[in-house]
């Protein structure tokens, strides 16, 4: 096939280049010199427009930084522009309300769509085992399927228009607040005279278990790699996990629903993010809970 990709910074770069090691054609734009650069390097079609990269394609991918730079790109620039036929893929984390009014629009103009966020960092983009959630028709569906699998592990249908971006934040928020409860427990357990590896070794079999403990843990030294064994750089970044708790926050106000752990963990990672550690990975917040205990 051949692919427009939009956007191919820490994330679609590597994303790009698995659909080229696929077999797939794929043009590139990206306002960054260096990004198209790289794209170049790993085997893609460079453009100097949106518009020249989407012509005579069979797909379009986009992995954007939000949801008002979706909506420019695709309003202006994909739609009217991608051939009719083109199947549209928006892999940005983006809110809910502009995923579903991208979809509408583009589905007005005679497109299939769907929105596609993902689960994995960087190194799962690089390494194509990235887990798509997709929001879209089952024919939409149908068609992103193949092209997502280039890029990923697991490809989930979520359900309809904005479903794949419900599922992406719903799942941010219990793991923000899960990797709060997971840092505030260590800290505590190392005031009450624990040692961490032994708590660990204990609350990892027991009751306590969870993702943010037994994959990610945000303590040195104890469970498996992470980042928290690189002083806290590369990994799911701060100020990224900040964005989704806005984006789940604004998403529970739209249907009252009532998320107070959700709530509480946007609130600690705004200030984290606030005192200058955006760029550090989000389990780091274990030192603000130790500093603040
Ligand atoms: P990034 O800032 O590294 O990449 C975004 C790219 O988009 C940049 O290269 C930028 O130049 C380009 N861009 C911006 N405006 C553009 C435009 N109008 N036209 C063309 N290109 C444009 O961000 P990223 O880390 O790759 O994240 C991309 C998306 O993936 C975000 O929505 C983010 O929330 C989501 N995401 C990121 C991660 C992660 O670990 N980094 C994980 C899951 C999801």
């Amino acid at each position: 096939m051949k692919i427009a990709f939009i956007g191919l910074g820490n994330m679609g770069g590597g994303m790009a280049a698995n659909l080229v090691r696929a077999g797939h054609a794929v043009n590139a734009f990206d306002l960054s010199r260096d990004a198209l650069s790289r794209a170049q390097d790993n085997g893609c079609a460079t453009f100097s427009s949106v518009r020249d990269a989407v012509a005579g394609v069979d797909a379009v991918v986009s992995m954007l930084p939000n949801g008002k730079i979706v909506a420019r790109v695709f309003a202006d620039d994909v739609l009217g522009h991608a051939p009719q036929g083109a199947i549209l893929l928006d892999c940005s984390t983006i809110d809910v309300g502009t995923a579903r009014q991208v979809t509408a629009d583009a589905v007005a103009a005679g497109y299939d769509m769907v929105d596609a966020p993902v689960s994995g960092g960087i190194a799962a983009a690089n390494a194509g085992t990235l887990t798509f959630m997709v929001g879209g028709t089952g024919t939409a569906f149908a068609r992103a399927e193949p092209i997502l699998s280039c890029m990923g592990k697991a490809v989930i249908h979520a359900g309809a228009s904005g479903a794949g971006q419900a599922a992406k934040i719903c799942n941010n928020m219990l793991l923000g607040a899960s990797m709060i409860a997971t840092c505030e427990t260590f800290a505590m357990a190392e005031k009450l005279g624990l040692d961490l590896q032994t708590f660990y070794d204990i609350s990892s079999k027991a009751s306590g278990q969870n993702w943010s403990m037994t994959s990610y843990c945000p303590v040195p030294g104890v469970g498996p790699t992470t980042p928290a064994d690189n002083e806290y750089q590369g990994g799911f970044a701060t100020a990224l996990m900040l964005k989704d708790l806005k984006l789940a926050m604004e998403a529970a106000q739209s249907v009252n629903a009532d998320v107070p752990m959700g709530e509480r963990a946007a609130e600690l990672y705004a200030q984290f993010d606030k005192a200058g550690n955006g760029g550090l990975d989000f389990s780091a917040i274990i030192q603000s809970l130790k500093d603040q205990a």
